[in-house]
């Protein structure tokens, strides 16, 4: 199955963890990086495009500042991080270099993929960049983002890079084996599951997610990452990026690590981007009527359906869609802002320029700006 999978793939976005790069001290580990690099060169031989999203940027700092221990403030963080890119950039490209193959850095943050037109940017740049035959190597661009604004990890970046790459397959490169039934740090009972055929709510309890007690180290964020991609059609791959030649090995087809196919029906590449890489700014709470209708028939979202609305947003907006149990089942732009939905909620289309004094269109969120959760 893998081997059919991986015929139709060109394109692989290969996410690789710092715990993969760095060595026991933290420093980078170069044994792992050349053998990670030649694998890359091995796939370009075959006629893969491979885009890496790499961490490792405030690990390398933080052992170039003579850092003891993991930087906790963020000034700290963002200065080990503007000393371990050009590092972590000098590796790859030492590692990278006896193939011939030359790297590209790109930073990014999630401001710049929340713009529809630096998000179109940044592919076709990607696409540039792979016409040449050039690496990419992504990584957030620590130094100028806080908490609050942050992508939350690279796991989660390198499944919004799928989209922005037009990848085909993401190839996720961990310390461990794959996707355990459970912790197995701690239980001597977790197996390692080869095959997972959708991200449902009990795989992400076993990996640590909603409602779970128990955490698989970063597990969650990977099977949330593998979730993404596989909204956009897109399958994963998660392996144990510190064993030798794993790359060339996942991507021939062997049975290694665990892989994970998308499932239920993939949406187009805007409507991806409108779900997973903009940030939500509000929720409009709809009723049942409303909330049946969208789900079954795929329909725009009327004033008719809205009860309220929570925060504040300006028109074209992403917000959540939420039902009156508060559980949110879609996601989009909104063609009218806060302050108008809440003066126009519950009434009928026709309506909506009496109230208001003028009329966008006679739905809240368009059905092609709309995507179901
Ligand atoms: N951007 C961070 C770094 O390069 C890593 C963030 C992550 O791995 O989630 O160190």
């Amino acid at each position: 199955m893998r081997k059919q999978l991986l015929s139709s793939v060109k394109r692989i976005v290969i996410k690789i963890g710092s715990r993969v790069l760095t060595d026991a001290d933290g420093a980078l580990d170069m044994t792992v990086i050349g053998s990670i690099c030649c694998d890359i060169a091995h796939l370009r031989r075959q006629g893969f495009q491979v885009v890496v999203v790499s961490s490792g940027a405030i690990a390398a700092g933080r052992s170039e500042l003579g850092l003891t221990e993991k930087p906790r403030t963020i000034p700290h963080k963002q200065a080990a991080a503007a000393v371990g890119q050009t590092r972590l950039m000098r590796a790859y490209e030492q590692a990278l270099s006896p193939h011939d193959i030359k790297a590209a850095q790109i930073l990014l943050t999630s401001e710049d993929l929340g713009s529809r037109q630096r998000f179109l940017n940044a592919r076709a740049t990607l696409d540039a960049l792979l016409g040449f035959g050039i690496v990419p190597i992504i990584n957030e661009n620590d130094t100028v983002v806080v908490d609050e604004i942050k992508f939350g990890d690279n796991d989660n970046l390198s499944a919004l890079v799928t989209n922005v790459a037009e990848a085909d397959l993401l190839l996720i490169l961990t310390d461990i084996e794959g996707f355990y039934s459970a912790d197995p740090h701690t239980d001597p009972t977790a197996r390692l599951i080869p095959l997972v055929t959708g991200v449902t709510r009990e795989v992400e309890r076993a990996a640590g997610g909603s409602g779970s007690a128990v955490g698989t180290g970063g597990m969650a964020t990977k099977v949330a990452a593998a979730k993404k991609a596989g909204k956009n059609g897109v399958a994963t791959i998660m392996v144990c990026g510190k064993r030798h030649g794993i790359v060339a090995a996942a991507m021939c087809g062997d049975d290694v690590g665990t892989l994970f196919l998308p499932s239920g029906e993939a949406v187009n590449r805007r409507k991806h981007w409108i779900a997973y890489t903009l940030k939500p700014s509000g929720r409009i709470v709809v009723d049942e009527g409303a909330r049946s209708v969208v789900l079954k028939k795929g329909t725009s979202l009327l004033p008719s359906g809205v009860i309220r609305v929570e925060g504040r947003f300006e028109r074209g907006a992403s917000v959540r869609v939420c039902g009156n149990d508060g559980i949110e089942f879609a996601r989009g732009l909104s063609d009218y802002s806060s302050a108008e939905i809440t003066r126009i909620a519950g009434c009928k289309s026709a309506e909506i320029e009496e109230r208001l004094g003028f009329h966008y269109g006679d739905v809240v969120i368009h059905r092609d700006n709309l995507v179901l959760i």
